[in-house]
């Protein structure tokens, strides 16, 4: 309803000179009336938004015509269906615009979700990717000059998964490289292992070599008390080897020489220390036992070495080999040292020697 000229029914005029009055004022309030309209259809005009989705362009069209033909002064009830008709149209308009506008502030919402996700995942990734990630971002910027809300969507969620993927290869390639780098890692261990083992035992006998017993001996001297047990030494030399060597060669000795070593080591016990010293020579720490009890296990070892006869591989010899040992024995002593106590187990070897061989003699005895 155009309620602007329906409004008031003006009382009668009571003269030609109030009805001249009357009409004047009628004509002013008309224009004014005219002049609001027009206003207001201007700032309608404005009001409409560029919008895809709600073509604006028609809208102000009609906002226009409704404009011009207002002014051409039509007939009343022709304005009144007009106006009535172009309502609704502008309501319409405007319920359009509202939607469009609610629909595009939520793609924007997801738009902004879908880029903190992608932030999140450009975070957990290391710099080997900047650049890679440099370019992606680039082309996310590229995309915000689209103007279509939708595709912009779609194509930030493709650039999104590109990223994942990139992430995913690199996760699978960085577990191969650990996988194999593992790998290398378990073997360097057992070669290091294997140099370890190498680097303390003999290489002929498998027992531990001179390094070793010359460490053994001073971390176990370093690190006794007065108030601890005394242990022994047994400095084992096999006897007339020299002659063995010499008779069935330097393999026959070889093998006497491993043969040596497994007795000796079947005749300790597990805690005691069994090293080559040198040549055809044996070192045994035996701990906790006095000079009485070493002499007792030297006595064992030279009496079973004697009693055992070693078949010479490949000497051509079909008659097996007795053989003999000599063996020295001292004793720790309250401030002793590696070399003191070596030199007093070798003085008494020595004695073992002179007294005939195939036999113990101990500290005491050539003191
Ligand atoms: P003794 O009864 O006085 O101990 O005399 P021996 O012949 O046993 O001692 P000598 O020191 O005269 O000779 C030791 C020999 O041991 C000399 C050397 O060639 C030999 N020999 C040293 N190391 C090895 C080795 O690894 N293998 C072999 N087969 N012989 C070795
Ligand atoms: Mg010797
Ligand atoms: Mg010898």
């Amino acid at each position: 309803m155009f309620l602007g000229l329906k409004k008031k029914q003006e009382e009668e005029p009571r003269s030609a000179a109030d009805r001249a009055s009357q009409l004047e004022q009628s004509e002013k309030r008309r224009e004014f009336l005219l002049q609001a309209a027009q206003a207001l259809l201007a700032d309608l005009r404005q009001f409409a938004l560029d919008l895809r989705e709600v073509p604006y362009a028609a809208f102000r069209q009609e906002l226009a015509d409704l404009a011009e033909r207002l002014a051409a002064e039509e007939k009343l009830g022709r304005l009144e269906r007009l106006f009535d008709s172009r309502q609704r149209s502008i309501q319409e308009f405007v319920r359009r615009q509202n939607e469009c506008l609610k629909t595009r502030e939520a793609e924007l919402k997801e738009i902004i979700d879908i880029l903190t996700k992608a932030m999140a995942v450009l975070d957990n990734e290391n710099r080997e990717y900047n650049h890679s990630i440099m370019e992606q971002g680039r082309r996310l910027e590229e995309l915000t000059h689209l103007e279509d809300i939708r595709r912009l969507k779609q194509s930030l969620l493709q650039e999104v998964e590109q990223l994942r993927r990139a992430v995913q290869a690199k996760e699978s390639r960085d577990g191969a490289k650990i996988q194999s780098l593992a790998k290398q890692v378990a073997v360097l261990n057992t070669e290091l292992q294997q140099v370890r083992t190498e680097s303390e035992r003999d290489g002929l006998t498998g027992v531990y070599n001179r390094r070793s017993f010359d460490r053994f001996l001073s971390d176990l001297l370093a690190k006794r008390s007065g108030a601890d047990e005394p242990f022994s030494l047994l400095m084992i030399d096999i006897d007339n080897f020299k002659r063995l060597n010499d008779s069935f060669g330097h393999p026959a000795g070889d093998s006497v020489l491993s043969a040596v070593a497994r007795k000796c080591r079947q005749l300790i016990r597990i805690q005691d220390f069994l090293a080559r010293y040198g040549g055809e020579e044996f070192a045994v720490v035996l701990s906790g036992a006095g000079l009485r009890d070493a002499v007792k296990k030297g006595r064992q070892i030279c009496e079973a070495i004697a009693a055992t006869r070693y078949v010479l591989e490949g000497s051509g010899r079909q008659q097996p080999l007795a053989l003999s040992v000599s063996i020295g024995v001292s004793v720790s002593a309250a401030e002793d040292t590696p070399s003191a106590l070596v030199g007093r187990a070798d003085k008494a070897l020595y004695l073992a020697k002179a007294s005939g061989k195939n036999c113990v003699r101990s500290e005491k005895e050539s003191q």
